[in-house]
Parts: C-alpha cells; sequence; structure tokens
C-alpha cells in the first residue's frame, strides 16, 4: 500500500540529513553565528552533546516579529534567489538547520536584536511551539538544544559513546577557532572549559592557545604566492608534533578543508625530521579564485578539487621544507674565519656528515697539544657525540643547543690557549658572580678580576641533579595529577608499556589502562612540573629500546629529560641554587651522559668568537 508520509514524518527524515549528530548540530549553530557578525561565541557541551548543546553569542540577534520564521524550513535570510547560491558568503544558506534543530530535540532560543528593548525567548519541543514570551537580555542570541533525538530512540541508538561524539565536537571546534581568530571562541565541555581563543586579530597568540604553549616556541612560518595561489600559515618545527592528525587545519578561501593530497605534500616535508608516526601540527590558509576550485557543498562535506592541484602541492612541499631546513640551519654569527681550520656551527649543520665534526676534532692544533687522557669533561669526547647523535631521546629540543655548544668548544676552547685553564676550572666561587639567563638556556657567571665567564646548561645542570638524586635515594616520590592525562597510543606502544609496567610503576608514574588504545596517567613523579599533555609520556616510551641492558635507568634519564625540557624557565633564585647545588655535586662539569654543564670562556676568546 503507498501512502503520503506525515508531515511530521517528513520533517523529521529531512532533518536527518542535516542533523545526523551532535557536531552537526554545533556546526550549524556557530556558523549561524558567526554569519550574524558575532565576535564572541560560546559553546557548552554536556554527554557529548546528547543531553545539552548551547550556543551563545554576541551577533545581531532576531528581531521578535521574525523569531518563528526562523524555525520554518527554507526560511533564511541569507538569500534570496538560485542565482545567490553562487555569490553566497555566509556559512549557511538552505534554512534548514533550525527547523531541522527543533524538530529532533527540545530547542529553547533566547534573542534581540540591537532596535530592541526586550528580547525574546522561543521553545519548542518535538517541532510544537511549547511558549513564545518576552525576556530581558544583551543583544545576541542563544540556543539551547536539550535532549537530542528524544523521540527517536532509533536515531538516538546510532550515536556514538559520549566520548566518541563529544570529540567530534572539540575537533570541530579547534576548526572553528583555527579559522576565525578573529572570534573569541570559548568552549566548555561537561562543565570544563577546554579553551577560550582571543580575538586579537594575533594568530601566534591564537595559535599558543589552540596548539599548546609549546607551539609559540616551536613554529615555522610560510608565506607565499605562485601564479594561482596565496598561502600564508604556521606549522609546527620539528620538536613539536603529536601522535596523530588532530592538529592539522587547512583552510581554503576561509573554509575548513579536508584533502589528503595536501596533507601528504605536507608531511612529506616532515621526513627525517620527526620520528615516524608523529605528526605535525599546523594551520594553512589557501587562498585561490574560486573559479579555480570545486567545493562539494554539502553542508557536511568539506571535500575540494583544485585546477592547478600540481602547483599548489609542489609549491606547499618546497616552502614548508625550506622553512623547515632554515628553521634548522641557523646562522648565529658570520663566519670570517680561514676556511678548512675550523668547522663552524654552520657548516656541521649545513652538511649533515659528522664525520667533518670529528675531523675538526682531531685537526686544530692546540687540540693536537693537549694529551687526551688529561683532557677535561669540559671536551665533549668524540663518543659522547657519538651518543648525542644516536640518542634521540636526549633531545629533540636540544638539537640546536648542542650543536651550538659544540661550536663554542671548536672555535673557543681549540683556537685559543686554554689547556692550561680548562684543566683547573678552579671553582673559586667567590669570584664569581651572577650575571643573567641566556635564551632561557644558559645561566652567566662572571669572574671580573680574571676576565671569565661562566655558563651553565640549566636544562643539564637539572637533569644532572635529579638524576643523582633519584639515584641516590633510590625511592621515587609521585605527585598527583590533577585530571589523569588520557594517551592514545598505537598497539605496539601499549605493548612497550605492558612489558615495562613495573618499571614505570617503580619510578613514581602511576598509570592505568583506560581502554583498549589508551592509558591514564594519574601520577608522574614529582620533579614533573606539570605536563599538560600526553606527548612527554609517547616521547619516552618511543626512546625504550626492547635490547636495553639497563631499561629502567633509560627511562629515568629520559623522564627526567624531558621534564627539565617542560620546564626550561626559572628566575634568578631558582637559577641561582641550582649552581649552588650543582656545585656540591662531585665531578659537577657534566650530566651523567656525559654532556658539558658548566663552559667556562675568558674574554679574549670570547671577543674573538664575536669578532671573528
Ligand atoms: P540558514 O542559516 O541557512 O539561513 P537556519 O535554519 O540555520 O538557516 O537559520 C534560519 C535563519 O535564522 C537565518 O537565516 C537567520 O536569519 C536566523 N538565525 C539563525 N541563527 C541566528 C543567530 N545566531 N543570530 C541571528 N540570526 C540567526
Ligand atoms: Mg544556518
Amino acid at each position: 500500500m503507498i501512502k503520503i508520509l506525515s508531515d511530521d514524518t517528513i520533517q523529521k527524515i529531512a532533518a536527518g540529513e542535516v542533523v545526523e549528530k551532535p557536531a552537526s548540530i554545533v556546526k550549524e549553530l556557530v556558523e549561524n553565528s558567526i554569519d550574524a557578525g558575532a565576535d564572541q561565541i560560546t559553546v557548552e557541551i554536556k554527554s557529548g552533546g546528547k543531553t545539552y548543546i548551547r550556543v551563545t553569542d554576541n551577533g545581531n540577534g532576531i528581531e521578535s516579529p521574525y523569531v518563528e520564521l526562523a524555525f520554518v524550513r527554507h526560511a533564511t535570510s541569507k538569500i534570496d534567489n538560485f542565482e545567490d547560491l553562487y555569490s553566497i558568503h555566509s556559512m549557511g544558506f538552505r534554512g534548514e538547520a533550525l527547523a531541522s534543530i527543533a524538530s529532533v530535540s527540545h530547542v529553547i532560543m533566547k534573542t534581540k536584536s540591537e532596535n530592541e528593548e526586550v528580547g525574546t525567548h522561543i521553545e519548542y519541543d518535538n517541532n510544537k511551539l511549547i511558549q513564545k514570551k518576552s525576556i530581558a537580555m544583551n543583544t545576541g542570541t542563544s540556543i539551547e538544544v536539550l535532549d537530542l533525538f528524544k523521540y527517536i530512540p532509533a536515531r538516538l541508538k546510532f550515536l556514538a559513546s559520549d566520548i566518541s561524539e563529544s570529540n567530534k565536537i572539540t575537533q570541530l571546534m579547534y576548526v572553528f577557532a583555527i579559522g576565525n581568530p578573529s572570534i573569541s571562541f570559548t568552549y566548555l565541555k561537561d562543565n570544563r572549559e577546554i579553551f577560550n581563543s582571543n580575538n586579537t586579530k594575533n594568530r601566534l597568540d591564537n595559535n599558543s592557545v589552540l596548539f599548546g604553549k609549546e607551539f609559540a616556541d616551536n613554529y615555522i612560518d610560510i608565506q607565499y604566492e605562485t601564479d594561482n595561489y596565496k598561502v600564508i600559515g604556521s606549522l609546527s618545527n620539528n620538536k613539536y608534533y603529536k601522535g596523530n592528525r588532530s592538529m592539522q587545519f587547512i583552510y581554503v578561501n576561509g573554509r575548513y578543508i579536508e584533502n589528503s593530497e595536501l596533507i601528504s605534500a605536507i608531511e612529506r616535508a616532515y621526513h627525517n625530521y620527526i620520528p615516524n608516526g608523529r605528526y605535525p601540527l599546523y594551520e594553512i590558509n589557501i587562498e585561490v579564485d574560486p573559479d579555480k576550485i570545486d567545493i562539494n557543498i554539502h553542508p557536511n562535506k568539506q571535500k575540494i578539487k583544485f585546477s592547478f592541484e600540481d602547483e599548489l602541492l609542489t609549491s606547499l612541499n618546497e616552502n614548508v621544507s625550506k622553512a623547515l631546513y632554515e628553521a634548522n640551519h641557523p646562522k648565529l654569527v658570520e663566519n670570517k674565519i680561514e676556511e678548512d681550520k675550523y668547522t663552524s656551527f654552520y657548516e656541521i649543520n649545513a652538511d649533515d656528515s659528522y664525520q667533518r665534526v670529528l675531523d675538526a676534532y682531531k685537526a686544530p692544533v692546540d687540540f693536537n697539544q693537549v694529551n687526551k687522557k688529561d683532557k677535561p669533561d669540559i671536551f665533549m669526547e668524540d663518543s659522547n657525540f657519538d651518543d648525542y647523535a644516536n640518542n634521540a631521546d636526549d633531545n629533540k629540543n636540544t638539537d640546536f643547543i648542542i650543536e651550538n655548544n659544540l661550536d663554542l668548544e671548536d672555535n673557543i676552547k681549540f683556537t685559543n690557549d686554554l689547556k692550561e685553564d680548562t684543566q683547573q676550572l678552579s671553582f673559586d666561587e667567590s669570584s664569581f658572580e651572577y650575571k643573567t639567563i641566556l635564551f632561557s638556556t644558559y645561566i652567566v657567571y662572571e669572574d671580573e678580576k680574571n676576565s671569565l665567564i661562566r655558563l651553565v646548561d640549566i636544562k643539564r645542570a637539572r637533569e644532572r641533579i635529579l638524576y643523582d638524586l633519584n639515584k641516590e635515594k633510590n625511592q621515587n616520590i609521585s605527585q598527583d595529577l590533577l585530571s589523569p592525562i588520557i594517551v592514545e597510543l598505537s598497539p605496539t606502544e601499549i605493548e612497550n608499556y605492558e612489558l615495562n609496567r613495573d618499571l614505570f610503576e617503580e619510578l613514581g608514574y602511576e598509570i592505568d589502562l583506560f581502554d583498549s588504545n589508551s592509558l591514564a596517567i594519574r601520577q608522574v613523579p614529582y620533579y614533573f612540573d606539570s605536563p599538560s599533555d600526553s606527548k612527554f609520556f609517547t616521547e619516552i616510551l618511543d626512546g625504550i629500546d626492547k635490547n636495553a641492558i639497563d631499561t629502567k635507568n633509560k627511562i629515568l634519564r629520559s623522564s627526567i629529560a624531558i621534564a627539565s625540557k617542560l620546564s626550561s624557565h626559572i628566575n634568578e633564585d631558582q637559577a641561582q641554587s641550582l649552581y649552588n647545588e650543582l656545585l656540591d655535586r662531585e665531578n659537577p662539569h657534566t650530566n651523567e651522559s656525559g654532556k658539558t654543564i658548566i663552559y667556562e670562556i675568558n674574554k679574549d676568546s670570547f671577543i674573538k668568537f664575536i669578532d671573528r
């Protein structure tokens, strides 16, 4: 028997296309807020958006007489006719979202336009108008969506878990916030603020809120133009990455898109810069003549085709590669010294082979005169360098610094007659006066009388002390985390963890299996400042070598190294006490893996280095 469906059923079927999941509702509501000219948008969800979604904006609101119209299907203020579809700049334009949402949930809208004294409260449940009344409120609109699919249990059943639905919304909120730096987004999930972006128009400020504080210190910018494309973006450098692709955002003419060719063009540039299975974070904005792209304008799809795709892919890969290369090969001091005699920092980097470095160790005349056996620790042994080169755990973040140190040693120590005074690093402390902290990396002391400066590598000093203390006490103190850190891991990483679970426990970690592919870290060793993301843990796991002899020590070392990396900013007092603590150690010159902690440079060498 054939029969005509009821209006309500037709509404609900149509609604299914627009609002298939909580994230699609959030998307429609936020797009409406953006279209309304808001520069402050707050999104709040509970239980993955299933029980509660609220989107509040300070946009232009809806005048009372038109409020009901907004909930009528195909009612829109955004286009007049079919032709408009092609020139439209607004986000949504089919006039279906509010009607759809009202037909599958309980909706409360509060809205006031600028010209009105009072606002309007209107409420629908299961497609029926419940009430409409006047209320006092500021200009703008707030929409609450309660109990999604309450009357359509079959649809409710198809929703994923709360966690999975809320992850989709979180991801969407990042897409909005990163793509709209001129709008301040506040996002709350189950009563907890996830982020609050600024409407500063300053992409960097915004990015460090959204990509994590570390991003501010670890990003590279690209900006270029080709015949058909204009590209501007910020990407993480080789020291900051994630175990997944969740922080990769590409926009074309302001619209978020997904395109695997673009993703792989970018990721190929990172090959050899970051470990396998790790992914860069970035936002890339592409501008192109709209005639040269084909966007599928289904409301829930962001697929796109480019007319000059090769031009875009090639240029993107080249420009990201170039930026990464430059970021890793900084030219600090103009190198004017005679060729061949010394290997400079820049050359070491420009040519990856460290054979040259080893040669450089042998070459300089002064150095040859130093008896290797008597060589004080301040010289890095070849083997240490090897160790550094092979030893990825120590530390992606300090590659630059280590190489830089090497340069100091090459060019200052080796080229000057310092062998005597390096041997007798006199620890007559009274003559050294605290000066400052350089690059958050070195504490500077000066012995004015003897024209000496001393640089103390903060990170290594801290590692050394923590390492000693942990070894001495052989008892590891933990600290509770305010909320557990959930780490998503690959099956091999989980396995790697399981194998070493006891060691982690002995070292002060408390970790539970959270679900089949993630762990919940509840306690970390006391020396962590407050790790806020899970990356540190995968780094430790990645560093464990199945064949290592002393895995526990290895985990301890990389935990400490990472903890010190996470908290590199110290003030003068902390610097002083770190230094004093260090001097209490036997042999304070080197850290537990033999790397130099304290450098001494005399005035002449220093001037030569600067003015060479
Ligand atoms: P569309 O966005 O496609 O026009 P919607 O159903 O999403 O359709 O919204 C219907 C209309 O309601 C919009 O055209 C707009 O006029 C009005 N509207 C919806 N949300 C807001 C808002 N947050 N602020 C101001 N007006 C809004
Ligand atoms: Mg809309």
